[in-house]
């Protein structure tokens, strides 16, 4: 028996990093996953090795930063499973440069896969977990959404806007049996942060108080926690899983 036996999960970002361990982490306590990722190419070895633990999995290419095609992925999801019970929005990218040499896509680029793909995956999937009143809604921000980072604008502007949005559909949704939560992660060893050079790593190091990285499972266990029942007294929180970094 798991704590999330029964129960339909959706990942976005599932294919890699963070996501992925989610997933495969819900798939672990019970739950069937939808992955969610750019390509079915990069969303099978995920679901292949949630077959392999007994889980029952399904790979989606759907680009989250496109509000259409997050809709038409929606009716076929519901149609197919008809309800999703515990959604996670982990889908997301950086596009880092200070201000002044920012473009006006890397601006339009992130805020659409950072922050308007969550509002299009609730809007649209949400609600027959309304209905059923019984739900979980996981979208993941930064440490940086809540500290700021220079040459981070547009990332920090996404991911601050997810934590208002998040507060807001969690008093929504409240009175429906719904919980709307935040995990804000520091820095975490993944695709996103290995670009960065060992001397940026080093200055992050230093500001982190455990003093080490975290790895995508460390926020894999806080998002099977809020998505549970026994976090059903959790919502509008902000769950951040950074080693402290963000302690003011
Ligand atoms: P990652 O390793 O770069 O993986 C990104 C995931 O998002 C991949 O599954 C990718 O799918 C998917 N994705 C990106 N753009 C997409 C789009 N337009 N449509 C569909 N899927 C898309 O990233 P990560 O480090 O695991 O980060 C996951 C989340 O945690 C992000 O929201 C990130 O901002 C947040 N976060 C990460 C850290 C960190 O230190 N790593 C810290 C704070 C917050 P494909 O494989 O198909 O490209």
């Amino acid at each position: 028996m798991g704590d999330h036996d029964g129960r339909t999960a959706l990942v976005t970002g599932a294919s890699r990093g963070i996501g992925r361990a989610i997933a495969l982490q819900l798939g672990r306590e019970g739950a069937r996953v939808l992955c969610v990722s750019r390509s079915l190419a990069s969303g099978e070895g995920t679901v292949e090795a949630l077959r392999s633990l007994g889980a029952e999995a399904r790979a989606y290419a759907v680009d989250v930063a496109k509000k259409t095609d997050v809709r038409v992925a929606c009716e076929d999801i519901l149609r197919e499973w008809g309800r999703v019970d515990i959604l996670v929005n982990c889908a997301g990218i950086n596009r880092d440069n200070l201000l002044l040499r920012m473009s006006d896509d890397d601006w339009d680029v992130v805020l659409r896969t950072d922050l308007d793909s969550c509002f299009a995956w609730i809007k649209h999937l949400c609600s027959p977990m309304l209905r059923n009143r019984w739900g979980r809604i996981i979208n993941v921000s930064s440490v940086i959404g809540i500290t700021g980072n220079a040459g981070q604008s547009n990332y920090a502007a996404a991911k601050a806007a997810v934590i208002g949005f998040t507060k807001s559909i969690a008093r929504e949704f409240a009175p429906r049996g719904v919980t709307a939560n935040v995990i804000a992660p520091g820095f975490i060893r993944t695709d996103m942060t290995a670009a960065l050079s060992g001397k940026i790593s080093g200055q992050i190091l230093e500001q982190i108080p455990l003093r080490f990285f975290g790895e995508p499972d460390d926020i894999a266990m806080g998002a099977s926690f809020l998505a549970s029942s026994g976090a059903r007294y959790v919502t509008g929180h902000v769950l951040t899983i950074d080693g402290g970094m963000a302690m003011a």
